[in-house]
């Protein structure tokens, strides 16, 4: 349920109702508008007719109801576009935000070079694995912590915020003390007591797209963290597996405007995973932009030849500059600034 309250109402009145919605065993999640604010209730869907009482209290305008299931996700309760901060930078705001690096952090020379390479490009965010969700357990793992403290060297050095996946929820605490950002990856994307422990810790979330999720499933869980009290999420659409072979995965660029529609959150794209070959990310990438995407995650290696993981996926330096100055005008008839 939504509890809209009148506008200017005092804090006083605005606070009994969060006592009352937490007394029926709801939890309540606040937007503070320029306008009005706003209290979304929301808990086990039998009692919600109790909520409908509210509408008695001071300060109360209406109590309506959310009608999609993912409730803090939805552009019912928060209608106007969420902007998250990850660092300086911010994602779902005007500018378009690239994220590039490496799939796996590999040597101190590898993560540094990447690092230099793709600011001089423009991109802001630094991406690289330390731990690695593999297909097979006899492929690289991630150099863990040790990758962890090159992320943190590469920062040091470039300024540029870091994201990094996290695996398991016992591993929360240690990457959120490097990350700027927690990536959970497409095989985690309903690991619920890692989307729970994350939702725990505020840290900014990169959630991926399940290979097999619908767009549904996605928003749910987004509403894992949401419901945490963690509203800093950045949705990523990385390709979704169909019955085509000659691309990795297929990119489904049709789920940013419908995204955009159901939910306030920012949605970036991953155009190399999602196509699966190096040849195929500036194209995917422009058309990411060209349909509202608010940013890209894009894959650079140094010498992709001899990559860890991801290699066929990967930009060179060279590639990546020519990308970042071909997705110019793209961003800019998207009303984007890179
Ligand atoms: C990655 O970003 O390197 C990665 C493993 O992505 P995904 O979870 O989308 O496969
Ligand atoms: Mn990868």
């Amino acid at each position: 349920m939504i509890i809209v309250m009148k506008s200017g109402v005092a804090e006083e009145d605005l606070q009994r109702v969060i006592h009352t919605i937490e007394e029926l065993g709801y939890q309540s999640h606040v937007i503070r508008g320029t306008q009005r604010s706003v209290i979304g209730a929301v808990g086990d869907e039998r009692g919600k007719a109790r909520l409908q009482s509210l509408e008695a209290l001071p300060g109360v305008e209406s109590v309506v109801p959310i009608l999609q299931p993912f409730k803090l996700a939805s552009r019912e309760f928060k209608p106007s576009q969420t902007v998250v901060k990850v660092g300086d930078v911010n994602i779902g705001g005007d500018r378009l935000v690239v994220i590039a690096g490496p799939c796996s952090v590999e040597t101190e020379d590898q993560i540094l070079e990447t690092a230099k390479t793709v600011k001089e490009a423009g991109a802001t965010i630094l991406r690289g694995g330390a731990f690695k969700p593999r297909t097979s357990p006899y492929a690289f793992q991630g150099l863990g912590e040790e990758g962890l403290r090159l992320l943190a060297a590469a920062r040091e050095e470039t300024g540029l915020a870091v994201v990094t996946e996290v695996l398991k929820p016992e591993d929360v605490d240690l990457v959120a003390e490097t990350a700027d950002m927690l990536q959970i990856g497409a095989r985690n994307m309903q690991n619920f007591a890692l989307l729970k422990r994350v939702g725990e810790v505020k840290k900014p979330v990169l959630l991926k797209r399940g290979i097999s999720s619908t767009i549904q499933e996605f928003l749910m869980a987004a509403e894992y963290v949401l419901s945490e009290g963690n509203y800093s999420i950045v949705l990523c659409e990385r390709g979704i597996r169909t019955f085509e072979t000659a691309t990795r995965f297929t990119l489904d660029l049709n789920a940013v405007p419908v995204i955009k529609k159901l939910s306030h959150l920012p949605v970036i794209v991953d155009p190399s995973h999602g196509t699966g070959h190096w040849e195929y990310v500036a194209p995917m990438a422009k058309a990411a932009i060209a349909c509202g995407a608010d940013g890209l995650m894009i894959e650079v290696h140094t010498h992709p030849e001899i990559a860890f993981s991801d290699g066929i996926q990967s930009l060179k330096p060279a590639m990546f500059r020519k990308l970042m100055q071909e997705v110019t005008p793209f961003a800019r008839a998207a009303g984007r600034r890179l």
